[in-house]
C-alpha cells in the first residue's frame, strides 16, 4: 500500500460497492478511513449468567442453545427465528426478525455470545434481536467494542471491518508526526498502538492512551500551524496608515461607544497604524455592539484612501449589515454597495467595475466578495462577522492569494483563554467585555417535559401580544446512525401548526436547505410574516428579530452551555423583556447543574468557563465551526492539561527547530492540512 491517500476503493476487501457506500460517509481515502473515530464505545467484556441479566438493560450473556432454531413466518416481510438458550442458571428465550439465516447458523449444543437488552421476569427472559457471535469469536463481544457513527448502507459490521483492513493495510506506513523526544516527554503511545487500539481497545486503558495520544496531536499539529501562520504573516510589510480624525465618526452615532468598544476600536486602529497587516479577533457576546467597531475601522480605513470589505456567513446578514451600516457611512462621504450571491449578474458586474475602478469605498456581501474573481483597486480592510463560520480556512485562502490586507474577525462565540490560544493562535485577540447600558437580560428557565402545554400557552400568550418565538427542537439518532435534521425539525414544526398552533404561522428551518431556501424563511421570519421558527442549531448564527422574544429549546441536556448561550442571544435583542425556557427531563446531576447556571447568568465568557470545567473542551471543537482542519477532538476527547502541554510542546520544537528539518512527517502533515483548509474555498 502506498500512502494514507489512497482510494478505499484499493483496499484489499473493499469493492466498488462498499467504497461508494463509504463515499456516503465522506470516507473516500485510506486516512479517511481509519481516522473515522467510533463515537462511543460499549463496554462488552464481561459476560453476565442469565439470572444476573436486568430487565432493560443491554448486557453480555453466554449460553448454550438447548434446541433446534424455529422459523416462524408472521406476515409479509416479517420472518421470526426463536431459539431457546440455556446456562446454569436460567433459561434466555431469544427472537430474532428477519434473519432467517441464523436458523441454519445457530447450532443446538453449542454455546454463543448474546449482547443485546434482557427483557421479562425473573421465571423467563427473552431477549429481542441481539448480536449473536460464537463463544471465542471476540468480534463483537468479549472486548470493548467500537460504535460509530453510521448513515444508512453502512452497518457498524461493515465499518469495523472496513477499518480492520485499511489498518492492517497501513500499519507499516503510518508516518508519526511526534517526534520522538516529544513522545516520550509527554508519554505518549506510538502511532500504530494509538490507531489500533482506538478502534479496537485491547482494555480501557489502553483506549485511554490511544485517545490522550491522538488528541495531542492534533492540538500539537494545529498550534504549529497556527503559529507559522502567524509568524510568515509578520514578515510581511504593508504601508502604515495615517492618523485619521475619529470624532466626525464618533459625532454621527446615535449613541456613545462604550469604554470596551473604544478600547477595541483603538487596538485595532494602532494595528492598522503599525506596517504589518493586522489580524485581530474581536470578540463580544451578542448584542455587545461588534457592528460600531466594525464600522470604525472601515471609517479609518477608507479615510486612509483604501477600500474596506465586511463579510458574513450568509446573505440575509450581509443585507442586515448593509441596510445598518449604509445609511450611516454614506452620510459620511464613504460609497456603499452590496454583494451576495443573489445580486443579479448585470448589477455584479458594475459592482465588479465600480471596486475595480475604486469607486466603491466599502462593500458589504458574503464570501463572494473575495473569491468570484471579484478585483479591488486598493483593498485595505477585510471584516469578517460571526468569525466561526469562516475560520482558519478563510485566512489561509487570503494568505494563499497573495494579498495582504487588515484583517478583523468579529466572534461572538465566548472562549476561554486557553482554547483560544489554539483555536486563534494566529491572532491579536481584544474583548468586548461589556454591554450597552440598558439591556434587559434574558428571563431564562429550566422545565421539565411535563411544563409543555404550559410553555405552548406563554408562547400563545406573547403572540396575541405581538411577539415571535424561536423554538429548537434536537436532532435525534435512531441506531447511532447520523441524526436526521431535516426529519426531526420538519415533523415536529407539522405537530406544532396542526395540533398546537393551528391559528398562527408556523415556519422551519434547518441546515438540509439550501441556502436561498434558508434566506427565504429567516427573511419571511424577521418581516413577522410567520410567528414561530422551528429548527435546529442553523439559527444560531446572528440574523437580528428584535421582535422575537421568547426561545424555547427542547431536550436542552443535549447542547453545550456555549451553544445555549449562543442560542439565547437570539432574543433579548429589541425592546420586549425576552424569554429562554430550556426543556429537560434528564435527572443526570451534571446536566442539572448545567441548565442551572444558564438560568443564573447571562454573562458569555462565565459561562464558557463553566462550560469547560464541566465538559472538557471537546465541546467547543466539537461545534465543527471553527474551521479548523481535521480537528476531531469531539469524537476522541482531550483535557484542559493535555491543551496545555501541547501548545508547550509546539512551542518549543518551533523554537528550537522553526523549520522544523527535524520532524518532516510534521510538515509533511502540516501542509496538506492547511492546503486542503484553503483549497475548500477556491
Ligand atoms: P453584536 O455584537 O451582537 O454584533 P450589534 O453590533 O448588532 O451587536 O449591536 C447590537 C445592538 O446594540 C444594535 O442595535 C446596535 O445599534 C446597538 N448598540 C451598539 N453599540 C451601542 C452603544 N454603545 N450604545 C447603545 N446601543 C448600542
Ligand atoms: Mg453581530
Amino acid at each position: 500500500m502506498a500512502d494514507l491517500n489512497t482510494d478505499v476503493r484499493h483496499i484489499k476487501g473493499i469493492g466498488e460497492q462498499r467504497a461508494k457506500a463509504l463515499g456516503k460517509l465522506g470516507i473516500t481515502t485510506l486516512r479517511d478511513l481509519i481516522s473515522w473515530f467510533p463515537r462511543r464505545y460499549d463496554d462488552r467484556t464481561q459476560a453476565k449468567k442469565i439470572s444476573e441479566l436486568v430487565p432493560g438493560e443491554a448486557a453480555c450473556v453466554a449460553a448454550m442453545i438447548a434446541s433446534e432454531p424455529k422459523m416462524s413466518h408472521i406476515r409479509k416481510g416479517m420472518d421470526l427465528v426463536k431459539v431457546r438458550a440455556v446456562d446454569d442458571t436460567g433459561v434466555l428465550d431469544v427472537t430474532f426478525f428477519n434473519q432467517t439465516w441464523l436458523k441454519n447458523s445457530l447450532r443446538q449444543g453449542e454455546t454463543y455470545i448474546f449482547y443485546g437488552k434482557a427483557e421479562g421476569n425473573l421465571l423467563r427472559r427473552t431477549m429481542a434481536s441481539p448480536i449473536v457471535e460464537p463463544e471465542g469469536r471476540r468480534e463483537f463481544t468479549g472486548r470493548i467494542v467500537p460504535i460509530y457513527p453510521l448513515t444508512a448502507g453502512v452497518s457498524q459490521l461493515i465499518l469495523s471491518r472496513s477499518i480492520r483492513q485499511g489498518l492492517d493495510d497501513c500499519a507499516a506506513i503510518l508516518p508519526d508526526v511526534l517526534p520522538d523526544s516529544v513522545r516520550q516527554a509527554h508519554h505518549l503511545c506510538r502511532i500504530e498502538y494509538a490507531y489500533e487500539n482506538i478502534h479496537f481497545p485491547e482494555s480501557a486503558k489502553a483506549l485511554d492512551l490511544a485517545r490522550r495520544r491522538l488528541a495531542f496531536e492534533e492540538l500539537f499539529l494545529f498550534t504549529i500551524g497556527l503559529k507559522r501562520l502567524r509568524s510568515r504573516r509578520e514578515t510581511v510589510h504593508v504601508p502604515p496608515c495615517h492618523d485619521v480624525d475619529m470624532e466626525s465618526f464618533y459625532g454621527a452615532l446615535p449613541f456613545t461607544l462604550t469604554d470596551a468598544q473604544r478600547r477595541c476600536v483603538e487596538e485595532a486602529l494602532a494595528d492598522m497604524r503599525s506596517g504589518v497587516p493586522m489580524n485581530r479577533l474581536c470578540q463580544g457576546d451578542v448584542g455587545s455592539g461588534k457592528t460600531m467597531v466594525a464600522a470604525a475601522c472601515v471609517y479609518f480605513c477608507v479615510k486612509n484612501g483604501r477600500q474596506a470589505a465586511l463579510m458574513a456567513p450568509t446573505e440575509i446578514l450581509a443585507k442586515q449589515h448593509y441596510a445598518g451600516l449604509a445609511p450611516l457611512l454614506e452620510g459620511l462621504g464613504i460609497r456603499c454597495d452590496l454583494l451576495t450571491g443573489s445580486t443579479p449578474a448585470k448589477t455584479k458586474r458594475s459592482i465588479a467595475e465600480q471596486l475595480a475602478a475604486g469607486e466603491i469605498d466599502f462593500a458589504i456581501g458574503t464570501h463572494a466578495l473575495i473569491t468570484e474573481g471579484i478585483a479591488y483597486r486598493d483593498l485595505g480592510l477585510v471584516v469578517t462577522d460571526e468569525q466561526h463560520r469562516f475560520g482558519v480556512a478563510q485566512r489561509a485562502a487570503l494568505a494563499a492569494k497573495g494579498e495582504h490586507p487588515h484583517t478583523l474577525v468579529m466572534s461572538a462565540t465566548p472562549i476561554p483563554r486557553t482554547l483560544a490560544l489554539i483555536l486563534y493562535g494566529d491572532l491579536e485577540v481584544s474583548v468586548i467585555d461589556q454591554l450597552p447600558p440598558g439591556r434587559q437580560p434574558v428571563e431564562t428557565y429550566a422545565v421539565p417535559g411535563s411544563y409543555h402545554q404550559r410553555v405552548y400557552n406563554f408562547i400563545r400568550k406573547l403572540a396575541a401580544e405581538g411577539r415571535q418565538a424561536y423554538i429548537v427542537c434536537p436532532m435525534v439518532s435512531e441506531n447511532d446512525e447520523l441524526p436526521d435534521e431535516r426529519k426531526a425539525v420538519t415533523e415536529y414544526a407539522k405537530k406544532l401548526q396542526n395540533e398546537v398552533f393551528p391559528d398562527l404561522k408556523v415556519a422551519f428551518v434547518h441546515g438540509k436547505m439550501k441556502a436561498r431556501e434558508k434566506d427565504a424563511v429567516m427573511t419571511a421570519f424577521a418581516a413577522h410574516e410567520t410567528d414561530i421558527l422551528v429548527s435546529t442549531t442553523v439559527i444560531e448564527v446572528g440574523v437580528d428579530v428584535p421582535n422575537a422574544a421568547v426561545m424555547v429549546i427542547e431536550n436542552a441536556e443535549r447542547f453545550g452551555l456555549s451553544q445555549l448561550h449562543q442560542l439565547r442571544g437570539r432574543v433579548g435583542r429589541g425592546k420586549h423583556q425576552s424569554y429562554c425556557i430550556l426543556i429537560s427531563d434528564n435527572q443526570n446531576e451534571e446536566t442539572k447543574q448545567r441548565l442551572k447556571v444558564m438560568a443564573k447568568t447571562t454573562d458569555g465568557f462565565k459561562i464558557a468557563e463553566e462550560d469547560l470545567r464541566l465538559r472538557g473542551p471537546g465541546d467547543f471543537f466539537g461545534q465543527r465551526q471553527h474551521g479548523l482542519p481535521g480537528l476531531k477532538l469531539a469524537d476522541i476527547g482531550c483535557d484542559a492539561q493535555l491543551l496545555k502541554e501541547a501548545q508547550q510542546a509546539a512551542e518549543d520544537l518551533l523554537a528550537r527547530d522553526p523549520e522544523l528539518t527535524s520532524c518532516p512527517a510534521a510538515a509533511e502533515r502540516l501542509r496538506e492540512l492547511f492546503t486542503q483548509a484553503a483549497d475548500t474555498l477556491n
